[in-house]
């Protein structure tokens, strides 16, 4: 957010008048759906200057590389984060993924937490490995175990904003400046809190991953994602990015990853798709807004309930990270939380009874949702991986939805009291 003439007007406004890139001939209101494959030129010396990049205001050639409808997606996504350059792309992973792509190469490695979703995890530790790319899993609430765990080597460092489901903030600003001292860049998902609630540049991230599926797509209208790049690295020193002509320095990332990575790795998102997501956009921040409040009054609710022996939620005064929380969150720390009760058995009865929070694996649908995850999102990792990622059976996942708080509230009284 950090953009020079960036806070003239509030965050809705600005996303909400957000302007096409080119006019619509029809003077259409909301940007409509090309879902065309391919665009037409009118000469072929046109066709040629696109696909060499010699217009200012380069022309779409083809869907997977660009396209009108996802180009709006992603200049909503630049106001409202203040980033220099945004790929929207196919899914949440496809972000995380095109992103190791373009940073890592055989003998780098990434330092990371091993406290991650569970398909970043599987990817860093298992897919990227065997090409030669080596993850370092640290404990990311100690910022010297952190540097500690750097070399010449490393591509970069990598955490999620808040961690699921275990609900850990790493200290972002302090590890952002070692980081930076040893040129390496800081990438962070920040899937839980959108752009409304933290201010990515602010903190030092430079490479920020996003799963639109979740906050952005208005209610799980569908699968995207988006890499966000602040333009806040200097890649001259970078492993593998300071090789990059003719424009290494602070646009490298950005340069390969739109004219090399993704393009190859094909992950584009549907305009279908980039258009409901551009339309979640526009609610985004009240949806945020009102799905926190309801989760903060839920943590606090559980929180007095003698048959949960634990809540994780940051803003809780029982939480240790309630002071980072605090500090880089504004409002309410976002829609989701975790708590424990005694036993699997009793988080499976728990489940069952429930008849208003559905039995799903997502989050920030408008629905509330719940999961055991110990038996589902990682429930095929063996019983060692699920201790070093601290996984615990007796956890359950709570994403809190647009329901009249009241009723969710009763719905848990009501599961609760099945345990007897
Ligand atoms: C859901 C999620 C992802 C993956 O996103 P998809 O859109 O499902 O591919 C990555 N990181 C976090 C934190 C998520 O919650």
């Amino acid at each position: 957010m950090s953009q020079e003439g960036y806070n003239e007007e509030g965050f809705d406004t600005r996303i909400i008048n957000n302007r096409f890139a080119k006019p619509d001939v029809h003077g259409a209101i909301g940007m409509p759906v090309y879902r065309n494959a391919a665009f037409e030129f009118p000469s072929a010396e046109s066709i040629a200057a696109a696909f060499q990049y010699q217009e200012d205001s380069p022309s779409h050639t083809y869907t997977r590389i660009t396209n009108p409808t996802v180009e709006n997606l992603e200049q909503k996504i630049k106001t409202a984060s203040g980033a220099q350059q945004v790929q929207a792309l196919a899914s949440g992973m496809a972000a995380i993924t095109n992103t190791f792509m373009c940073l890592a190469s055989a003998g780098a490695n990434i330092v990371t937490s091993p406290h991650l979703f569970g398909n970043t995890f599987s990817f860093l530790k298992f897919t990227l490995a065997e090409f030669g790319v080596e993850t370092r899993f640290v404990d990311t609430n100690n910022p010297e175990a952190v540097a500690a765990a750097t070399d010449d080597n490393t591509c970069a460092f990598f955490c999620e904003l808040i961690t699921n489901p275990h609900m850990e903030i790493a200290d972002l600003e302090a590890i952002a400046k070692i980081m930076h001292i040893r040129r390496i860049p800081v990438v962070v998902d920040t899937t839980v809190i959108p752009w409304c609630g933290f201010d990515a540049a602010k903190w030092g991230v430079d490479i920020e991953v996003v799963s639109t599926t979740k906050y952005v797509s208005g209610g799980a209208t569908s699968i995207g994602g988006a890499i966000l790049d602040y333009g806040t690295f200097d890649w001259s020193a970078h492993r593998r990015l300071g090789k990059v002509k003719p424009t290494a320095g602070m646009s490298a990332f950005s340069f390969k990853l739109k004219r090399e990575i993704t393009r190859n790795m094909g992950a584009a998102i549907d305009p279908e798709a980039a258009s409901l997501q551009a339309l979640g956009m526009e609610t985004l921040k009240l949806r945020f807004e009102q799905a926190s409040q309801s989760a903060y009054e839920l943590a606090s609710f559980l929180g007095q309930q003698s048959r949960v022996t634990k809540v994780n939620y940051t803003k809780l005064d029982s939480s240790p990270y309630k002071a980072l929380s605090d500090k880089f969150v504004t409002g309410n720390p976002g829609a989701m939380l975790t708590f424990n009760l005694e036993s699997k058995a009793a988080c499976y009865r728990f489940i069952d009874e429930l008849q208003v929070i559905r039995r799903a694996t997502n989050l920030f649908d408008n629905k509330s949702l719940i999961i055991h995850p110990e038996s589902t999102i990682y429930g095929t990792f063996s019983p060692e991986m699920k201790a070093v990622m601290g996984i615990e059976d007796s956890l359950l996942r709570l994403s809190v939805g647009l329901e009249d708080v009241g009723d969710l509230k009763a719905d848990i009284v009501r599961a609760l009291l099945s345990l007897g």
